[in-house]
């Protein structure tokens, strides 16, 4: 058995982004995941402008590569929604925006060249021991850390601190910490390629479909370079449970019958199969830390309950973990009262935004308030430039739960 400070489960972007900046701290881990990169992971494949920025903050060398990498990935520039009454609204990230110069807000890149792609960037740096094609089933708590270790005890490893972040099913999630699934706070999701769709945005904006076929779920078609589109559907899973509702032939569907869909995917081709998998939702607070462990990602169920984005949490939380792993080897203290810093931090970065993600997701289940909010947009200019403004600014997506904000910008007043 070999000893260590720091082992990682799971070598996702939570992962790869912890490790990356443990790397930057000068603090040595141990990498270990179940797969051979690169593998793919069902995903919309979307990569929010927060991924980006906390990737810059490990270092800003990170992200000027991926930007140099232009084969990989398209960039996004904005959104447009459709509303349960087929009314097209398109929202830019940033007013004004200008795509020669601006920073860039947003990328679409497959998970299979992304994730591959961040852990080639664990591989540049010489303190992290990655290990692949190991998929570890044993924790075995003991009295300095956790003993992790792979069926035929291979990998057999005991570390002082375990940051688990092996994704939506995780083992260690569910039968050591805690952490069940509820239905009302996961979401299942499909995802499909498809080349040759038509009516994209010039500009690569993401779609977001309200139909009133799949309400209170959306169906989704992000650009991706080289002609192709990930195409996918998602639902609540409690709603998915009580409708007994099939996201496969749903997604088929709606792409075969609705007047609009069909005529731009009349001559796309699917591409592989369509695919599904679980989405644990940040919308119930869960306990993310114990004695001399810390959960980050999908694993720590940190999903967007609103937008379904899960990339740029996992790294955000992978950066929080990184940094409390520090002090608890300056404080040499890894109890679970220490570690309880780690739920504070992620509670602050990230707490508020899921609370009124999920509020937000709670409004975009009423069919009438979306057609009646798409049909006031459609008319009213300043209300495309508060939206945007939501997406940077938090004072603004606040504001948006107090309905005297929405009847000031109803009467073309400043907000
Ligand atoms: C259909 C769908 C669409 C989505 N669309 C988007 C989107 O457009 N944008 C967005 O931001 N988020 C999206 N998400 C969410 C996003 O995919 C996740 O939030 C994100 O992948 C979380 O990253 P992670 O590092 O926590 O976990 P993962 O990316 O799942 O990585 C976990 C890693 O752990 C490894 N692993 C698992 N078990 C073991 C084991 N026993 N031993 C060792 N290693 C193990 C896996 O091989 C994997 O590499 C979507 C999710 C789904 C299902």
């Amino acid at each position: 058995m070999k000893k260590t400070d720091i082992c990682i489960v799971g070598a996702g972007p939570g992962g790869a982004a912890t490790a990356l900046k443990l790397s930057h701290l000068n603090i040595p881990c141990i990498l270990v995941d179940k797969a051979i990169f690169p593998r793919d992971k069902i995903c919309g494949d979307a990569i929010s402008g927060k991924a980006a920025t906390i990737l810059r903050r490990i270092d800003p060398a990170i992200m000027e590569r991926f930007n140099a990498d232009l084969s990989m990935q398209t960039d996004i520039w904005g959104i447009r929604f459709v509303s349960p009454n087929n009314r097209v609204v398109e929202v830019p990230y940033r007013v004004g925006y200008n795509p020669k110069t601006d920073e860039k807000q947003g990328y679409v890149s497959k998970r299979i060249d992304f994730d591959n792609w961040l852990v080639d960037e664990v591989k540049r740096r010489d303190n992290i021991e990655l290990h692949e094609g190991i998929s570890i089933d044993n924790y075995e708590k003991t009295e300095s850390g956790y003993r992790i270790s792979n069926k035929d005890q291979s990998f057999d490893v005991e570390a002082r601190i375990l940051i688990v972040a092996n994704g939506a099913n995780s083992n260690f999630s569910r039968h050591h910490a805690g952490l069940e699934k509820d239905e009302k706070h996961h979401a299942g999701a499909v995802r499909a390629y498809y080349r040759n769709v038509t009516g994209m945005h010039p500009d690569g904006f993401i779609e977001l479909h309200f139909l009133k076929e799949i309400n209170p779920g959306y169906l989704w078609i992000f650009p991706l370079p080289g002609g192709y589109a990930n195409v996918g559907l998602g639902m609540r899973t409690d709603y998915i449970s009580k409708r007994r509702y099939n996201l496969k032939t749903g997604l088929t569907d709606l792409l075969e019958r609705h007047p609009e869909l069909r005529e731009r995917f009349k001559n796309a081709e699917l591409q592989g199969k369509i695919t599904g998998y679980g989405l644990p939702l940040g919308s119930k607070k869960r306990q993310l830390s114990g004695d001399h462990f810390m959960l980050i990602g999908d694993a720590g169920h940190l999903i967007d309950p609103l937008s379904g984005e899960g990339i740029g949490n996992a790294i955000y939380s992978g950066v929080i973990a990184a940094e409390l792993a520090q002090q608890c080897f300056e404080k040499n203290d890894f109890s679970a009262k220490f570690m309880e810093a780690y739920d504070v931090r992620v509670a602050r970065v990230l707490g508020k935004e899921m609370e009124i993600s999920y509020r937000l997701q709670q409004m975009m289940a009423r069919p009438w308030l979306v057609n009646f909010l798409a049909n006031v947009a459609a008319r009213n200019r300043g209300l495309i430039d508060t939206i945007s403004k939501m997406y940077t600014d938090m004072d603004v997506r606040k504001k948006a739960l107090n309905p005297l904000f929405w009847g000031k910008i109803l009467m073309g007043k400043k907000v």
